[in-house]
């Protein structure tokens, strides 16, 4: 697992690295908001944590940048600042947690390890990805503000493949995340829904949900 720290205290960017990496997480550090949100958006972070005040950008709008770019990983915020309407404004913006400085190492290693075992984006409705977007909570899906039909199960394999954006997906992760016990994982059901499913999807545009022969599928810009 890679984490990207942005935070400007050096003395406490050290710490955290330090801390994380004796956990066993490869640790990037950022000390400004601008090389903080370049970072999030060229490499492959497993979760970010930014501090709030930063110099160049703050972290709201570090958050703002890493969500535009239909990046999902867990962030965690930390910030001095700790009013309710603080915490609900970041937690709007894509934060997924938030904790307030001074905070103890144990807590902070804690609630990392809940975020990653957490699916991505559980607290944001709306997963972007190039000019597609999904609303989990209207069941909306559209791809370049064209609006696009689907059924529940072509919705939910899409939203699991939005949810691992970039990455291979198993035939045998769709049929865990997507259907139930009860179906049979020698029937062509799951390639039948995914052709479906990329007729809607890619029958205008650019090619986003790709067959990766022997492995399963993916949804990336290739
Ligand atoms: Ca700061």
């Amino acid at each position: 697992m890679r984490l990207l720290v942005i935070e400007d205290e050096q003395d406490l960017a050290n710490l955290l690295a330090l801390s994380l990496r004796k956990a066993g997480f490869a640790v990037d550090i950022a000390t400004d908001g601008e090389k903080g949100s370049f970072l999030a958006r060229t490499n492959e972070y497993d979760l970010v944590i930014t501090d709030y005040i930063l110099p160049s950008l703050d972290g709201y709008n570090v958050i703002k940048e890493i969500r535009a770019d239909g990046r999902n990983m867990p962030i965690l915020m930390l910030s001095v600042r700790q009013s309710a309407s603080d915490k609900i404004n970041v937690l709007d913006i894509g934060a997924d947690d938030y904790l307030a400085k001074p905070f103890a190492g144990d807590e902070l290693l804690a609630r990392v390890r809940a975020l990653l075992r957490r699916p991505p984006h559980i607290k944001t409705d709306i997963i972007n990805f190039h000019d597609l977007s999904l609303d989990i909570s209207t069941f909306k899906v559209s791809r370049g503000g064209r609006n696009i039909i689907l059924t529940n199960k072509e919705f939910a394999l899409l939203q699991h493949l939005l949810n691992n954006a970039g990455k291979i997906v198993s035939r045998e992760s769709l049929l865990e995340h997507v259907w139930d016990g009860d179906t049979d994982a020698f029937s062509n059901t799951v390639e039948t829904h995914i052709l479906r499913l990329r007729r809607k999807i890619d029958n205008k545009g650019k090619k986003l949900i790709h067959n990766i022969v022997g492995r399963g599928y993916k949804l990336d810009l290739i």
